[in-house]
């Protein structure tokens, strides 16, 4: 996480439901009570599509209109430097291989190797060298084409599709959601797969924390934080380290009566014990548990004397700096 030297028709579904808006200037957007089905086709090419329609639909909507069917992607944990994860994305019936932010290439290559496949596809989350690092080998060895932001196009190495918020990707047949979550960087993009409920948010939403704001105000996390929890409770979450056992120290230390909490942090505890992987985490747990995302306990407030009249993004400001100097 630190930062290293350096015309296809899309039909969807619009299906939107009551009570789920999340941003509060896009409540008036929502619909009550109903289901609304429409048809909305866009021109788009393999790489860009609905930028446009989640500016014109608002993204409450727009996350809603993603329409969800069963999922043949496998998703395989690669460990890297020292707790770094790559993923290994699979297509079963294509054949097709992704890795999401190789920090390095030979862990990547190694399972490669063991499963005798190629590669297709780099996705980078952002442009930190522990994100990247495997990014020009791998391309070498085996022509892959790199994805990354727009944002950071000078700043991701090799990169050959730049996307940007709301844009979608087609990997195998698998519709993939682009979100941009800056905050830790100015360029940074979390993958949404609907199809397999699944979200990498590389250095944005951790399980039990977030990431530093180094290029970011407390703001644009939460905004960010924000449009990730947007999804269903049950997205998995595949983020780009194995911090939770350090993260969970911090969240009970500031949050000690929270039980849901104390539960996950023994399991995360139990798995690191057997050197285990604590991810993917899902969204469900981390509403319940990760302190950036509940900004508005108070008993968080209290442990660390966030007045009542500060907004959820001081707060977030004050658990950062807190987190930071635990
Ligand atoms: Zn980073």
């Amino acid at each position: 996480m630190a930062p290293f030297p350096s015309s296809r028709r899309l039909r969807a579904v619009v299906m939107v439901r009551s009570g789920l808006c999340v941003w509060p200037g896009m409540r008036q957007l929502c619909l009550r009570k109903e289901f609304l089905f429409g048809f909305m086709r866009f021109l788009s090419t393999p790489y860009r599509t609905l930028r446009g329609a989640s500016r014109a639909l608002g993204v409450s909507q727009f996350l809603r209109s993603i329409s969800s069917r069963s999922s043949s992607l496998q998703i395989e944990l690669v460990p890297c430097l020292r707790d770094n994860y790559a993923y290994l994305l699979h297509d079963a019936h294509t054949g097709t291989v992704g890795v999401v932010d190789p920090s390095e290439a030979v862990p990547v290559i190694d399972a490669l190797s063991r499963k005798n496949r190629n590669l297709t596809y780099i996705l980078n989350t952002h442009h930190h060298y522990d994100h990247t690092g495997g990014n020009a080998e791998l391309k070498s060895k085996y022509g892959a084409k790199v994805i990354g932001s727009a944002v950071d196009r000078d700043r991701i190495p090799g990169i050959d599709i730049a996307l940007k918020d709301g844009d979608k990707w087609m990997f195998a047949g698998h519709e993939v959601f682009v979100f941009e979550t800056p905050g830790h960087t100015r360029g940074h993009i979390s993958f949404y797969f609907p199809g397999s409920g699944a979200i990498f948010t590389g250095d944005s939403l951790f399980s039990l924390s977030c990431g530093k704001l180094f290029e970011g105000t407390p703001e644009e996390m939460l905004s960010s934080l924000k449009k990730i929890v947007s999804l269903p409770d049950d997205t998995k979450v595949y983020c780009g380290h194995e911090y939770t056992l350090s993260n969970s120290k911090f969240a009970v230390s500031i949050e000690p009566e929270n039980e849901e909490l104390q539960s996950y942090a023994t399991r995360v505890a139990n798995l690191r014990s057997k050197g285990l992987p604590t991810i993917p985490t899902t969204l469900k747990i981390e509403k319940k548990c990760n302190p950036f995302l509940r900004t508005s306990s108070m008993e968080i407030r209290q442990s660390l004397n966030i007045p009542s009249s500060a907004d959820d993004a001081q707060a977030l400001g004050v658990i950062r700096q807190a987190k930071d100097n635990f």
